[in-house]
């Protein structure tokens, strides 16, 4: 995934914003750390520009699913034992959902190591082979589908506009 990171980000924090409605927390603020969750695996590029290229940035542990899974499991249960329902716990839920979101959706367009740090490191795994579309099929529905939920309500004003000219040429 080169594109579609950012997009993907949106639409699950914006799928999400609402359950954490009560909450000392702002949806611009839940969706914009949700939005960072979505790329910071990718934080990796800066151990790739030290490393001079020697390893995929993929071989880094911001890139391990296992990570994430740790991590999205840590900020469940600190989001359970919240009673308070402060913002912190809500803000490391959508982070962690979404950095393991990442490693997911770079399996469907590239390589990742799948069971590291468990498994032998020098496997990487992709699921593009066993997909019927082409990886920038997927990156450009999910950037669809963000711009849609993003622009939803002027959507259906303009839809509902054209519906009711189509009634008068009626
Ligand atoms: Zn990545």
């Amino acid at each position: 995934m080169h594109f579609a990171h950012l997009p993907a980000g949106y639409i699950s924090s914006k799928l999400f914003v609402k359950k954490f409605e009560k909450r000392k927390v702002t949806a611009k603020t839940f969706i914009g750390w949700g939005m960072f969750g979505a790329i910071a695996p990718d934080l990796d590029f800066i151990y790739y520009i030290i490393d001079h290229g020697k390893h995929h940035h993929h071989q880094f542990f911001t890139h391990f699913p296992f990570f994430w899974l740790t991590l999205l499991f840590f900020s469940l249960f600190a989001l359970l034992l919240d009673f308070k329902r402060g913002f912190i716990t809500a803000l490391a839920f959508i982070f962690t959902l979404n950095g393991l979101i990442h490693t997911l959706l770079d399996t469907i367009a590239g390589y990742v190591l799948i069971l590291a740090p468990f498994a032998d490191m020098n496997k990487p795994v992709t699921i593009a082979h066993y997909f019927p579309w082409d990886a920038g099929f997927i990156e450009f529905f999910v950037i669809l589908w963000a711009i849609y939920l993003w622009k939803k309500d002027q959507l259906l004003g303009i839809f509902s506009k054209m519906g009711s000219s189509l009634n008068m040429i009626e």
